[in-house]
């Protein structure tokens, strides 16, 4: 027993209650951010402007706790990977608010946060990855050629911080291992050479990522993975840990059936974990087998559609071909309010894959609604039933033979009913 014992429970439940972001991650924008950080500054948080992007977006450092032990995380910086962003505000919001509680107490005594949100503005506000001179930051931390990343270093190398957290999404088809599971929070306890020294530093983090796995089983057991840990010397995470910030990297991924907020209270739920541990000094006994025997991230076995046995019509050949085939297809990276558009990943005969929603498409004829089917296209279809006679050359098919059902976006738009789910 510690003289803390906060549960995992208790820590989500906390989130339940006094969450101030209200946004989802990927509506977030830099504007969003301000107004949270205003909230913040009414609470009494120290909030410095410690730089500025391209386009001369401000970039802030909030600061809590008094202690001596310095952890630093930071979020976004690549515009596109939101979620631990208000996760990050959330926490803030949360220590400062309960501040005079004896395990928040604890945790300020014994360490100082630091915390960077949204790092790259430019790129959140495009929503894309890279920055506005279209550099990866995170393949900057040795030329340093953005602002963003000679901040990222600067802020590092003055205050010389015992822990990184750097703070990620993943794609939401990401697997656990070669499990069909997504992984929902993906981990690496990042280390500082190419030979993958051990020190002190490391095996702490893989104590304190145990705890934060240990605490993440409680509410998404089987969809936690490691990502992998080859050796990128070009990377922040990388030379954090090589310059004497040994990093934790935490990746969001998707989670089907959950709101990207569910995965923000994950992030709270794991930070608070780890800050908790390293107060109480419970980190000091956490097995660190946990971390060690994660699955690694797989790839492939996941896709968002497959509509199985489509007889697909291709009208590129004389005469036209009618053949049995699967249709897998994908969700691009969006923000939460724009239309998403599916593409085609792949067609072929009983695709090895399974699709967050699976239609039967035996009893039908399919057809692209824009050409011809193949990957890449969207995956708008028309769908007739097979004993319909259709000229399918005829020109303006859809309204000539208007379709039965009709996928688009995403969804069926017309007759959904007629479609068997799998
Ligand atoms: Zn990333």
């Amino acid at each position: 027993m510690t003289a803390y014992p906060q549960t995992a429970e208790q820590f989500a439940a906390l989130w339940d209650d006094e969450h101030i972001s209200k946004i989802f991650p990927s509506d977030t924008r830099h504007s969003d951010l301000k107004k949270y950080l205003d909230q913040l500054r009414k609470m009494g948080l120290k909030i410095d402007q410690v730089g500025l992007s391209n386009a001369n977006r401000e970039i802030y450092q909030i600061e809590w706790g008094k202690g001596p032990l310095k952890v630093f995380m930071w979020s976004q910086m690549h515009g596109d990977e939101p979620t631990a962003t208000p996760a990050l505000i959330d926490m803030f919001a949360f220590l400062q608010k309960n501040r005079d509680k004896d395990w928040v107490k604890k945790i300020g005594e014994t360490m100082t946060i630091r915390g960077v949100p949204m790092l790259n503005p430019d790129g959140a506000e495009l929503y894309q990855r890279r920055n506005l001179q279209g550099i990866d930051i995170n393949r900057d931390a040795v030329d340093l050629k953005t602002p963003e990343g000679r901040l990222l270093k600067q802020l590092r190398d003055e205050w010389s911080p015992a822990i990184g957290f750097n703070l990620h999404n993943q794609q939401e088809l990401t697997t656990v291992g070669s499990t069909p599971k997504q992984a929902s929070i993906s981990f690496l306890v990042v280390f500082g050479d190419e030979a993958k020294t051990m020190n002190p530093g490391h095996e702490r983090n893989q104590r304190l990522t145990s705890a934060m796995i240990a605490a993440l089983n409680k509410f998404i057991p089987g969809h936690i993975a490691r990502y992998a840990d080859d050796w990128t010397p070009t990377a922040f995470g990388d030379n954090f840990s090589a310059w004497g910030t040994p990093a934790i990297l935490i990746e969001s991924g998707g989670l089907n059936g959950k709101d990207e907020m569910y995965l923000v209270k994950m992030n709270f739920v794991a930070y608070l974990t780890a800050l908790n541990a390293l107060a109480t000094g419970s980190e000091k006994t956490q097995d660190p087998n946990l971390y060690i025997n994660l699955p690694e991230n797989g790839s492939g076995g996941l896709i968002h559609f497959v509509f199985r046995g489509a007889n697909l019509v291709d009208t590129s050949v004389t005469p036209v071909a009618i053949s049995p085939r699967d249709i897998s297809a994908f969700s691009e990276r969006r923000r939460a309010s724009f239309l998403r558009s599916i593409k085609i990943r792949a067609i072929g005969v009983q695709l090895p894959v399974k699709g967050f929603q699976e239609f039967d498409l035996s009893g039908f004829n399919v057809m692209q609604r824009f050409g011809k089917a193949k990957t890449g296209e969207l995956a708008d279809l028309l769908v007739y039933k097979r004993e319909r006679n259709i000229d399918w050359t005829s020109t303006d098919l859809e309204k000539q033979f208007p379709p039965d059902a009709i996928f688009s976006a995403g969804k069926w738009i017309k007759g959904e009913n007629l479609i068997p789910k799998r």
